[in-house]
């Protein structure tokens, strides 16, 4: 339990009360932020999802302790919100993987990052919660069997293949950290988890879990009713591989034989059941050379942020139905950064306003130089890569694409702010938008600070940027 913090008042763990609802039963109670919630009908409290679940019986006695943690107050509810607001949604430490996976991106992450983007968690309370994948590895039988009968649906698990002993050659479980061996086995899980939708992935290495044993893995998840879909992602790499299994990136050709091989599966799935069930990652397609898939065909984006389907959805319907103008009022120079995958996309939709008198407008395509040049997905371009390839001064507005940022804030992967590259780079720095035609809106008429981050990484979303896990 790395995180959980444990209480002078022997309880195992506690949650952190953040903010506590004006007028609840809780401020009513004298219970306030700082605060700890120990037990709920008498029981100790693991996680959020236990919190709710207690709740959910309508009658329910809560106690929290106060910041020095010695008098414990008690408080009732019947059917209210209490008015907690916690820390975090897990109160017993997240539970971390028991694997050593070939493909790890945080084995091969450099040194420098906050602490937790290096946290190996496997959390099926947080796939259940925020849609993150897991490997089901680590799972007790009293994991399990919680699953069922909370019915945590769906969970979003990582598969790989469904060779069992290609799996375990890939991704290579401690035998230590694994509590229960039965849930090694991938095809046993997902048949005990009939009743749970899952969404799975596999993250694909060029000759280990392709070609046939590919075919072979999505054959077997089409027959389960239970699997929703399947995401296909290529392997993550960085230049710090230090001591790991050599693994290569999909070359162009790989990719393409990647494309044609999953879309004739996905094409004879939606003849038989009317889903194409198997979704490829956007990067098989720009680095094979291949038009996109149109938006229809992604099926309402389940997976979009493993990114499958990111730059149809940034793409939109086009730049929308406004003409362009043919003058800007005033001459802008403006910068587009983003990584190397995507920098012929957006230069190629942002073509059009080439025609614009006065607009001076460029793609700028960022070498991620934290991770290594093979790292070429915009959402891990850390602050410093700004700073060492955008001069101080050299244009008016700096536009950046919303995955770059942490959800909810204003900061990069190495914690640099935006504030503080606006100051160290002399101009405007601001998310360009959710899509193309927002992006285009901010480009024209300077709307720079209107679009918060749609999503952007977390541990989870790191990871998943990554392609692993
Ligand atoms: S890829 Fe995920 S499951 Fe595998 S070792 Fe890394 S953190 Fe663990």
């Amino acid at each position: 339990m790395p995180n959980a913090r444990r209480h002078p008042l022997d309880a195992p763990y506690v949650a952190t009360i953040r903010d506590v609802t004006p007028g609840s039963a809780a401020a009513k109670a004298g219970v306030g932020a700082g605060w700890s919630l120990v037990r709920v009908n008498g029981a100790w409290i693991p996680d959020v999802l236990a919190y709710r679940r207690e709740l959910a019986v309508g009658d329910a006695v809560l106690e929290a302790a106060g910041p020095d943690g010695d008098d414990i107050t008690s408080f009732s509810v019947s059917w209210e919100d209490p008015g907690l607001e916690f820390d975090d949604v897990i109160f017993d430490g997240l539970r971390l993987c028991a694997n050593k996976c070939d493909f790890c991106y945080i084995h091969q992450m450099p040194q420098g990052f906050r602490k937790s983007l290096y946290v190996m968690d496997d959390d099926f309370r947080t796939s259940f919660l925020y849609g993150s994948f897991v490997t089901l590895t680590n799972l007790t039988e009293g994991d399990v069997r919680r699953i069922i009968d909370e019915h945590l649906s769906p969970l979003y698990v990582s598969v790989h293949t469904a060779d069992e002993d290609l799996r375990r050659d890939m991704m290579k479980w401690w035998r230590s950290k694994v509590k229960d061996p039965a849930v090694t086995q991938i095809r046993d899980m997902i048949e005990r988890l009939e009743s749970i939708d899952i969404y799975t992935q596999v993250v694909a290495l060029p000759g280990r879990n392709d070609g046939d044993a590919l075919d072979a893995t999505l054959s077997y998840l089409a027959s389960r009713p239970n699997v929703q879909a399947v995401a296909v992602v290529p392997v993550g790499l960085t230049d710090h591989r230090i001591n790991l299994p050599d693994l290569s990136p999909y070359t162009a050709d790989e990719a393409a034989e990647m494309v044609d091989r999953v879309e004739a599966f996905a094409a004879e799935r939606l003849s038989e059941r009317g889903t194409r069930f198997v979704f490829l990652s956007d990067e098989f397609y720009l680095v094979a050379g291949r038009a996109l898939p149109d938006a229809a065909s992604y099926e309402g984006f389940v997976m979009l942020e493993n990114g499958v389907g990111m730059v149809r959805d940034f793409l939109g319907s086009g730049m929308g139905e406004r003409p362009l103008p043919t003058r800007l009022a005033a001459p802008k120079r403006v910068i587009c950064a983003t990584g190397a995958l995507f920098a012929p996309v957006l230069r190629e939709a942002l073509a059009p306003l080439a025609a614009v008198e006065g607009l001076d407008l460029e793609v700028r395509e960022l070498v991620n130089r934290s991770f290594g040049s093979v790292t070429t997905v915009a959402g891990l371009l850390a602050g410093r890569d700004l700073l060492t390839q955008i001069e101080p001064g050299e244009a008016d507005v700096l536009l950046l694409s919303p995955s770059m940022l942490k959800y909810g804030t204003e900061s990069f992967l190495d914690e640099r702010t935006l504030d503080e590259v606006r100051s160290a780079l002399r101009m405007e720095v601001a998310i360009g938008g959710r899509d193309l035609r927002e992006l285009v809106d901010t480009i024209l008429h300077a709307h720079v600070a209107a679009h918060a981050p749609q999503f952007g990484f977390s541990t989870h979303a790191v990871k998943e940027a990554a392609r692993q896990h």
